[in-house]
């Protein structure tokens, strides 16, 4: 904020001393002072053009300002409201009061009127050449040599065989559970702590959702949750067809008790890496674990085509019927003939190109994502009241999304937290609604971790924090600030 020294004005000033005043501020604005120091107006290059004309003399004193109600702020005062009063009155500088109604500082619209977004999308320097190179070429279908070269790539960076290049992640799962036999009257364990994209698709093929709890140590599905959801199915004589488990913010599940939960039983697992690209379980990449994997480039992800999904798999057969599937399912015939319902899923091929571009930067996506919480948990170590995600010895988490919780105990909870980094338009927003707490899914069985639900518990005191790989020191320094300021240690 500025020295307001030089922008102090008294009454007796003549119109040559303020418009002196007025030239040297640099903000437009004066602040017009009495004789005790209270503040009492601000005078405007207008006001004093006026006197001028009205005066004609520049020997004339500000006397005959008129006196009126200036527009200002309190001390302690949030962007937001500073925002919001230059916005109603359209003006670029409020004067800041103290308790005895003196002027402390002049707030300035661009010293303020920064937003800090939770997650945006950062593009690279390639992938405009791609998307070029598919305009020259009239490649602007769906399909086409940018999505065969965004599968191979992404197959060949996490390593597993085949990947189909959908229109979203939703897709993905969506094929996922057709390709898995999935249908009515059948039911899919999904983890609960998750978007509602990761459960939708079960409902979309009739079967029944299931949802399980997470455990504390990675907030992902608890394999003691997912246990009791077998025995229970067993004993029905009703096992699940499938498990989709969900890989929070950019952190793998507990994948190797899960696996042999789903083995020992015979149930098929369905990876949802939507969130976890880049990230890694005892050092093989997340979405690899499955019978099938999914991924999802929707705008708010780590890498984004805009809008767009992947179907990874090792059984080259599953991939190509997805492919099959994902294309109106039509017959090899030289007509139109369909012997099965299809979907219209595929990838365009311009969207595969801001891909390609996209996956040659996803690791130093990972490592800024990364850089981003890890600065924040350091900075704010001392404030006792804030747990950070855990990230198990086993887990290379991407941070997609840096996430806290935070102990009723702190006099603050997780929605007043929200509340007043929103006042200073910093954009946090709660842990994902668990979907057995989501009215759609109200009468779905849930199977909780233990005595207590930790999903329950997590969203209750958890948010995420600004998250993006395109911020700047600055920015994650002003959130750890306005933090600090409103939690206590
Ligand atoms: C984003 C997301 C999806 C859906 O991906 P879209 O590409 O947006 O359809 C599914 N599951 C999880 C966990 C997600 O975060």
């Amino acid at each position: 904020m500025n020295d307001i020294g030089p922008m102090q004005v008294v009454r007796a000033g003549n119109l040559r001393e303020v418009l002196a005043a007025l030239d040297k501020a640099g903000t437009g604005i004066l602040l017009l002072t009495q004789p005790d120091g209270a503040f009492e107006r601000t005078v405007t290059d207008g006001d004093l053009r006026r006197l001028l004309l009205e005066t004609g003399s520049l020997e004339a004193t500000l006397e005959r300002l008129p006196k009126i109600q200036s527009v200002v702020l309190p001390e302690g005062f949030t962007r937001r409201q500073a925002l919001d009063l230059m916005n109603q009155h359209a003006i670029n500088h409020v004067p800041v009061l103290d308790a005895a109604g003196r002027a402390v500082a002049v707030v300035e619209r661009r010293e303020i009127d920064e937003q800090i977004l939770l997650s945006t999308p950062h593009m690279g320097d390639t992938e405009r050449d791609f998307v070029e190179e598919a305009f020259r070429t009239n490649w602007i279908a769906p399909l086409g040599p940018n999505v065969d070269a965004f599968e191979r790539e992404l197959a060949d960076l996490v390593g597993i065989g085949h990947a189909a290049a959908l229109s979203s992640g939703t897709a993905a799962i969506h094929l996922a559970l057709r390709l898995l036999g999935v249908g009515p009257g059948d039911r899919v364990f999904c983890s609960t702590l998750t978007f509602a994209a990761s459960a939708n698709p079960i409902v979309y093929q009739g079967a029944e959702p299931v949802f399980i709890d997470s455990d504390d140590i990675s907030w992902n599905m608890s394999p003691a949750a997912l246990e009791a959801g077998l025995v229970a199915g067993q004993r029905e004589g009703k096992l699940p067809k499938a498990v989709i488990v969900v890989n929070l913010y950019g952190q793998s599940a507990d994948m190797d008790p899960l696996m042999a939960l789903c083995r020992q039983y015979g149930v098929a697992l369905v990876e949802d890496a939507a969130e976890s690209l880049g990230a890694r379980y005892k050092g093989r990449a997340s979405g690899t674990f499955g019978a099938l994997g999914i991924y999802s480039f929707n705008g708010n992800k780590i890498i984004t085509t805009s809008g767009g999904g992947m179907l990874v798999s090792d059984d080259q057969a599953m991939i190509e019927r997805a492919r099959f599937l994902a294309t109106q399912a039509r017959d090899p015939a030289p007509h139109y003939q369909h012997s099965e319902i299809g979907f219209n899923y595929r990838m365009s091929n311009i969207l595969a190109g801001v891909g390609r571009g996209q996956l040659r930067v996803l690791q130093q996506r990972v490592e800024a994502r990364r850089a981003v919480f890890l600065k924040y948990r350091a900075a704010l170590a001392d404030i006792d009241a804030l747990q950070w995600m855990p990230e198990p010895q086993w887990s290379y988490a991407t941070h997609w999304l840096s996430a806290c919780t935070i102990t009723p105990r702190s006099g603050m909870d997780s929605a007043e937290l929200i509340r007043r980094l929103a006042g200073e338009l910093i954009e946090a927003r709660p842990l994902w609604k668990p979907m057995h707490l989501q009215p759609v899914f109200a009468q779905c069985a849930y199977f909780r971790h233990g005595a207590e639900s930790v999903s329950d518990r997590l969203f209750a005191q958890g948010l995420c924090l600004p998250s993006g790989s395109n911020m700047s020191e600055a920015q994650v320094d002003r959130i750890v600030d306005t933090i600090r300021k409103v939690v206590r240690g």
